[in-house]
C-alpha cells in the first residue's frame, strides 16, 4: 500500500492582474507525492484562499483543513481517489473554497497514478481509446466589434470550426451593442465556422433582457448561448431555454458547479443542452466523470470548461475521451505566459482541426519548472507566529510540511 506523503500547492500570478473576464493570470498548482511517485494538477481557484483552505486550523468537525483528508492517505487506484474525495467533502463541508482545493489535489492523484501504472488517466476512468474532439477557439469579445471582427477572422483562418467569443460587456449595455458585436463577429468567421457566445452571467435576475438577444442570437446563427444567468438561476434557465430552442439556440452552462450534486441538478431542472464541467472546480477529474456519464445516458451534451493552461485541458478533457467522436471541446486560444507556458508541451489542433487527448502516462503534459520559478510567488501564513504554510521548495519536501503533517 502506497501512503501520500505530501500534498504541495505553488501559487503563480503574472506580475500584474488586471480586472477582466479572464482566469488565466494566475495559477494554483499542485503536487502530490506517494511512494517515489508524483503528480500534478491545477485548481481553477482564487490561488491564495485555496491555500488557506488546505490548511486552515479546523474550525468545527464538518470545517477541517483540506489537507488533513489527504496526507497519509492510501493511493493505489482510482477508487482510492475517489475515497478520499469523499473524505475531504464530508470533512471540509462547511469551508467553502475546500471545493476548488480538493479539485487540483484530486487531478494531482490521477495523474500520479497514471503515471505509476503508465496509462492516460482516461484509461483508469475506463476508456481504452480516447476519441478526438473539435476545439472550439475559446476567447473574449474586443472592446470594439471592429476588434472582434478581426480576431474572428483570425482564428477561423487557424482552421478552428467553431469559436466563441464572451464576456467584455456582452448582454450588459444596449441590444444594439449586443447585435453590433454578434454581427462583427459572424462577419469575421465567415459562413461555415460554428459562432459559440458566453454571455458570462450579464442578466442575473433580468430574464426579460436574456429574451429580448433571441432574435440576434438566431440572426447570426449563434449555436449555443452560455451562462445567462448564475448556474442557481434553475427557472430563469429553463423559461430562457425552452424560447431559444424554438428558434434553434442551444443553451449551455455549468462551469459554476463546485460539487457533482449541483451540477446534476442543474442540468436537468435548468435543462442545459451543453453541460460544461471544470475538472479544477467540480471536485476533480472522477467528479467531474460522474457529470459526464450523467448527461450522456441524458443525451446531452458534455463538454469541459477550460481557459486556462493545457494541465488544466488535458484534465478537463479526460472525463468525456470516450463521448462521440468529434465533438465539441472548449480550448483557449489566449492564455497569458503563466498558463500557456505552464506545460512542457502542449495538447495541439492537428491539421484536421481536431484535439488528441494525450495517450501518454497521466495527463500527458509535464508543468515546465522554469515557468514555475519565473511566476512563483512566495507565500507564508501564520497564526501567533506559528508556520501553517510556507511555499514548498520545487525538489525537496519542505520542513513546514511535515509540521504541518505532525
Ligand atoms: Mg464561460
Amino acid at each position: 500500500m502506497t501512503k501520500i506523503d505530501s500534498v504541495d500547492l505553488y501559487y503563480l500570478s503574472m506580475p500584474t492582474v488586471e480586472n477582466v473576464a479572464d482566469g488565466s493570470q494566475d495559477v494554483l498548482l499542485v503536487r502530490v507525492r506517494a511512494g517515489g511517485w508524483e503528480g500534478w494538477g491545477e485548481c481553477e481557484a482564487s490561488p491564495l484562499v485555496s491555500i488557506a483552505s488546505l490548511i486552515a486550523p479546523m474550525s468545527h468537525s464538518a470545517c477541517q483543513p483540506v489537507l488533513g483528508s489527504v496526507l497519509g492517505q492510501t493511493i493505489d487506484s482510482i477508487d482510492d481517489v475517489r475515497r478520499i474525495t469523499a473524505l475531504v467533502r464530508a470533512n471540509s463541508f462547511d469551508q467553502l473554497q475546500a471545493a476548488h482545493t480538493l479539485s487540483g489535489i484530486n487531478i494531482a492523484l490521477c495523474d500520479l497514478l497514471g503515471r505509476r501504472y503508465e496509462v492516460p488517466v482516461h484509461e483508469l476512468l475506463g476508456v481504452r481509446a480516447a476519441s478526438p474532439k473539435t476545439p472550439y477557439a475559446s476567447t473574449l469579445f474586443g472592446a470594439t466589434p471592429d476588434e472582434t471582427r478581426a480576431e474572428a477572422t483570425r482564428l477561423a483562418g487557424m482552421g478552428f470550426r467553431a469559436v466563441k467569443f464572451g464576456w467584455m460587456g456582452f448582454g450588459e449595455s444596449s441590444l444594439s451593442a449586443d447585435v453590433d458585436q454578434l454581427a462583427a463577429a459572424r462577419e469575421g468567421l465567415g459562413p461555415d465556422v460554428d459562432l459559440l457566445v458566453d454571455a458570462g452571467m450579464a442578466w442575473v435576475g433580468r430574464p426579460d433582457q436574456a429574451r429580448a438577444r433571441i432574435p440576434a442570437l438566431h440572426d447570426f446563427r449563434v449555436r449555443f448561448i452560455e451562462e445567462p444567468f448564475v448556474a442557481e438561476e434553475f427557472d430563469a434557465y429553463g423559461e430562457f431555454g425552452t424560447a431559444a430552442r424554438q428558434v434553434g439556440v442551444a443553451v449551455a452552462g455549468g462551469e459554476g458547479c463546485h460539487n457533482v450534486p449541483l451540477a446534476l441538478t442543474m442540468m436537468t431542472h435548468a435543462g442545459l443542452d451543453y453541460v460544461q464541467i471544470d475538472a479544477g472546480r467540480i471536485g476533480g477529474i472522477t467528479e467531474a466523470k460522474d457529470v459526464a456519464d450523467a448527461a450522456l445516458s441524458q443525451g446531452r451534451t458534455f463538454l469541459n470548461h477550460t481557459f486556462t493552461s493545457h494541465l488544466a485541458l488535458s484534465a478537463s478533457l479526460q472525463p468525456f475521451a470516450g463521448h462521440g467522436a468529434e465533438g465539441l471541446c472548449e480550448y483557449p486560444v489566449n492564455p497569458r505566459p503563466v498558463s500557456y507556458d505552464l506545460t512542457t508541451t502542449h495538447i495541439p489542433v492537428d491539421g484536421d482541426g481536431l484535439v488528441r487527448i494525450p495517450d501518454a502516462p497521466g495527463l500527458g503534459v509535464t508543468p515546465n519548472r522554469r515557468t514555475i520559478a519565473t511566476y512563483l510567488q512566495q507565500v507564508e501564513i501564520s497564526v501567533q507566529k506559528r508556520i501553517l504554510y510556507r511555499t514548498p521548495d520545487l525538489d525537496v519536501v519542505s520542513p513546514a510540511d511535515e509540521e504541518i503533517a505532525a
